[in-house]
Formats: C-alpha cells, sequence, structure tokens
C-alpha cells in the first residue's frame, strides 16, 4: 500500500509516528508543501538546509508550494496513494487547514491518520483539578511531571520512498541580494544529525552549571537547541528520553537537568496557552494592558532593531540575533523590557522582529514571550519589574565578554565603564577610541526618565484594572 507523509514542523526520520505508520504499511511518499506565511526571512534559512537534510536522509522528499489540500487531493490522485499521515501542529492557521484536510480527505475515502510527535504532552491533556486550563507555570509543570513519563520515542523505520525529487531549490529561501545570511552557516547545523550532535555535546558537557549559567551570555551553559526543536528535527520525547539516561549514568547532573526539563516545560506552556487562546498573537491576555499608552516612536524602533540605543546589553544582544539568527534568553529578556518598558514601543513591534529574524521564530513561544515580558502573558513578569540594562550587564556579564564580543567599537574600555560608556570619564573614552555619539552612540532615552515613564502609563492599566 502506497502512503504520503506530510512533513511539516517534524523534519525527522526518528520518533515520527506518521512516516512509521506509513513505513509499516508499505511505499512511503514524503512531501513537504511550504507554507510562505508560516516562516519568518531568517527561519527560511533554516528551512532551505533542513529540508536538504531530510531530502538526504529519507532518499527525496517531494516538495510542492501552496494550500496543503489543494497540493494533497492532486499527489493522492497523481500517485496512487490511499493514505495520508501527519504529525499535529497546534498554531490556530495550522489547526484549521489540517481540520479542513482530514474532513476533505476522509469524504474522499483516503485513510486520514494525525499523530502526536512535537510535544511532550498534548496540549488538552494536562489540566487542572476542575478540569480546565492551566494559566501559571508551576503548577502546570508540576502537572506534567506527575502525569508520568511522556511515550516513548520511536526508533528509525527502514523505508520504501518512492516518487520523490527533492526541488528545495526552487521554493527559493536563501537570501541573495544581500545574503544577510552568511553568519548562519559558521554557527550552525541545520537537520536531525546537526540536532543530535548539539544535544550530545549539550548533555556530555555544557549542562553541568545550566540552572545558573543559563542565565549567562558569556557562558556556554545554554543548548542552543531552540531550532531544532522548533523543526522537529529532534523531538521532546527523544530529549526527555537522553536526559533521563545521562541522569541514570552521571546523577550529579540530575539538578541542573531538571531546571534544563523545566524549559522545555516552558515550550509546553507556551504551546498549550496559544492552543486555548488562539488571538494570543494578537490580543492581550490580561485585557486591562488594552489601555496602556504605547509611544509611536519609527526613530526608536529603528535604532533598537540596529543595536543603537547606546545600551551595550541590549546593542550586544540585537547585532547578535542580527548575526546569528539567535539571541541568549536572559538577553531576549532585557532587550524585550527595554524596547516595552524604556521605550514603550508595543510588544507586537518587538514580536514581529524577533518573528523575522530569529532562526528559532516559533508562534507559540514568541507570542507566550513578548507577552510575558509585556506583563500581559500569562504568569507575566510584573510590569512594575523594569530590568535595569546597565546592571543587568553588569550581573550577568560580569567581565563583558558579551560585549565585546557584539559591540567591537567599546571592546578597549576598562570593565569597570564597559556597561555603561556614558559615564568613563573622558580621557578613558578617548584611549579607548570611543566617542559618543560618533563611534558609539548616545543612550537614547535616559533610564531613571523612562523608568518613571513607564511605570505612569502602567498606571491606566491599573485604572482599567480596578
Ligand atoms: C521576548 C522573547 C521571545 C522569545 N521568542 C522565542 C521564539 O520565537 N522561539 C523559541 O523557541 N523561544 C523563544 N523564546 C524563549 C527562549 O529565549 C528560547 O527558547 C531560548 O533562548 C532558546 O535557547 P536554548 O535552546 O539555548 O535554550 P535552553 O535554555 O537550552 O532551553 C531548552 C529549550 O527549552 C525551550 N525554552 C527555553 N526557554 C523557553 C521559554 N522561555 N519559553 C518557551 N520555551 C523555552 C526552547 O525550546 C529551548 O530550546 C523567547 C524568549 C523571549 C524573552
Amino acid at each position: 500500500m502506497r502512503s504520503l507523509v506530510l512533513f511539516r514542523n517534524d523534519l525527522r526520520v526518528a520518533d515520527n509516528p506518521a512516516l512509521t505508520t506509513a513505513a509499516a504499511r508499505g511505499e512511503v511518499l514524503p512531501v513537504f508543501v511550504y507554507e510562505p506565511e508560516a516562516y519568518g526571512a531568517a527561519a527560511k534559512w533554516w528551512l532551505h538546509h533542513s529540508l536538504t537534510a531530510l531530502a538526504q536522509d529519507l532518499g527525496g522528499l517531494l516538495v510542492r508550494q501552496g494550500e496543503p489540500l489543494e497540493v494533497i487531493e492532486g499527489l493522492v490522485a497523481d500517485y496512487g496513494v490511499d493514505a495520508v499521515f501527519w504529525n499535529r501542529r497546534y498554531e490556530p492557521a495550522g489547526i484549521a487547514k489540517d481540520t479542513e484536510m482530514k474532513a476533505a480527505l476522509g469524504a474522499a475515502g483516503v485513510v486520514v491518520e494525525s499523530f502526536p510527535g512535537n510535544l511532550l504532552f498534548e496540549p488538552w491533556q494536562i489540566k487542572t483539578g476542575s478540569g480546565g486550563q492551566f494559566k501559571v507555570f508551576s503548577p502546570f509543570w508540576r502537572a506534567c511531571l506527575k502525569a508520568g513519563a511522556p511515550a516513548a520515542p520511536l526508533e528509525r523505520t527502514s523505508l520504501a520512498v518512492f516518487g520523490a525529487t527533492a526541488e528545495i531549490d526552487a521554493l527559493d529561501l536563501l537570501p541573495t541580494k544581500p545574503d544577510w545570511a552568511t553568519g548562519f552557516g559558521p554557527v550552525w547545523t541545520p537537520g536531525e544529525k546537526g540536532a543530535w550532535a548539539r544535544l550530545e555535546h549539550f548533555l556530555s558537557d555544557d549542562i553541568k552549571g545550566y540552572k545558573t549559567g543559563r542565565d549567562r551570555p558569556d557562558q556556554t551553559h545554554v543548548s542552543r537547541l531552540s531550532p531544532h526543536l522548533h523543526f522537529g528535527e529532534i523531538s521532546p520525547r527523544q530529549i526527555w528520553r537522553e536526559v533521563q539516561r545521562q541522569c541514570a549514568m552521571y546523577p550529579s547532573k540530575q539538578g541542573d537537568a531538571d531546571k534544563f526539563l523545566a524549559e522545555i516545560g516552558w515550550r509546553e506552556f507556551s504551546h498549550q496557552l496559544l492552543f486555548h487562546t488562539p488571538d494570543l498573537p494578537e490580543q492581550n491576555l490580561n485585557r486591562a494592558f488594552d489601555a496602556y499608552p504605547w509611544a509611536d516612536n519609527p526613530g526608536h524602533l529603528t535604532a533598537w532593531q540596529k543595536g543603537k540605543t547606546g545600551y551595550p546589553l541590549v546593542d550586544a544582544g540585537m547585532r547578535e540575533l542580527w548575526h546569528t539568527g539567535y539571541m541568549h534568553n536572559r538577553v531576549r529578556m532585557v532587550v524585550a523590557s527595554f524596547l516595552i518598558k524604556h521605550l514603550r514601543i508595543h510588544w507586537k513591534h518587538g514580536m514581529n522582529w524577533f518573528w523575522d529574524t530569529l532562526l528559532d521564530a516559533d508562534l507559540a513561544n514568541n507570542t507566550a514571550s513578548w507577552q510575558w515580558v509585556a506583563g500581559s502573558g500569562a504568569d507575566a513578569a510584573p510590569y512594575f519589574r523594569i530590568f535595569n540594562p546597565t546592571t543587568q550587564a553588569q550581573k550577568f556579564d560580569p567581565n563583558g565578554d558579551y560585549i565585546r564580543k557584539w559591540c567591537p567599537e567599546l571592546a578597549a574600555l576598562p570593565t569597570k565603564v564597559l556597561h555603561a560608556p556614558w559615564e568613563a570619564p573622558a580621557l578613558v573614552l578617548l584611549e579607548a577610541g570611543v566617542t559618543l555619539g560618533a563611534t558609539y552612540p548616545h543612550p537614547i532615552v535616559d533610564h531613571k526618565e523612562a523608568r518613571a515613564a513607564a511605570l505612569a502609563g502602567y498606571d491606566t492599566v491599573k485604572s482599567a484594572q480596578a
């Protein structure tokens, strides 16, 4: 029997329930239907390379662009397949398309089945005692842990692939003029093998000290698995199992491993949040925030996007993002807080910029995180807690290694003044070759004034809430 497997954010061969089911029936037609609106600009670079890796691994991949239902109906007829399988996706637009596709193909007599493969637990599986949705992370994660170990991942199966060529270039996913992605290649290896190499390196080495080291952008304690996870080159169930294996061999890793799995838990939390509140990318979860008096300042937004705010940690983060398609989590929190609170620019502008520049751009994680920082989201950081970008830099990049890497024009400054160059004596700036306003910007806002303005704006939210 011939089955079609529709790949989306599950670009892997192992632990792929749809693929395993199809392989057990007979010949497999692997298909990827490109839906441009599902990807930001940087993510398209990743997609190109990830599809290339998958096609090599499978021995071919039929690639098309268009509306999945139309494309799949055509392929079912052209290739004589009698079954279509896929692993579920959980974004509102994807759910709507898949629901329609399931009904239409089923009505046409095609066997259709979807599978869980991209989360530890289905978004409707973990419920509060009264059967509702969790809005606070800690009890959610406790409930996940109580639910028992997630299903064991599936091993790779042998495949009989037919009909598949890999015309990935035709999708035109790579930037050319200019090629702004030159910094990505040296840092990342998209694809299933790259994902496993990253996990193995992390578990054998970088995980030691993750609990506290994960806050240090100048260190290498985080896994950098996020784009691999977003594209499904590795599944959270596989990660879960590998973590358990490591801890069984090296019990001293348990504390760091628990913290790491809790971060995977945040991914679960964000996905169930988007599933239950599909307008999360458009609406404040806490509608009192609709009253916030946002500023309209395109100059400030551009300075933030380009890493020219005059606050070194913020600028370092925004430049890391532009050059590598990634930003460390601690710095994501600082730059997001700066945009929302110091510049009072709506979180949607930040979310959109991240969407286009992050390789791991993920509707659930990105939206939930931006609302978390804004204070309008679930289990959110309180609005009145405003990160001071200078003290954050002193605390989490104490020697200035991260700032020096991404803001090389400040590299010669002594560490004492590196985090706040505007406080440096004129002679020190001169000796380091720094001219504020010329080689590096003056701060675009004063921290104390910006903080006061942000808090005054928050009063409108409090009134709306009252
Ligand atoms: C404003 C803002 C926007 C963000 N946008 C995204 C996004 O578009 N895509 C994305 O994957 N993550 C996003 N995050 C969450 C987090 O910053 C990244 O997942 C993390 O930095 C990825 O690096 P890592 O893989 O080394 O993380 P690790 O610390 O090694 O964590 C392991 C995995 O856990 C998950 N994870 C970790 N932290 C979070 C979190 N706070 N929320 C949800 N999942 C998490 C990720 O899948 C990550 O790969 C955002 C955070 C902020 C503050």
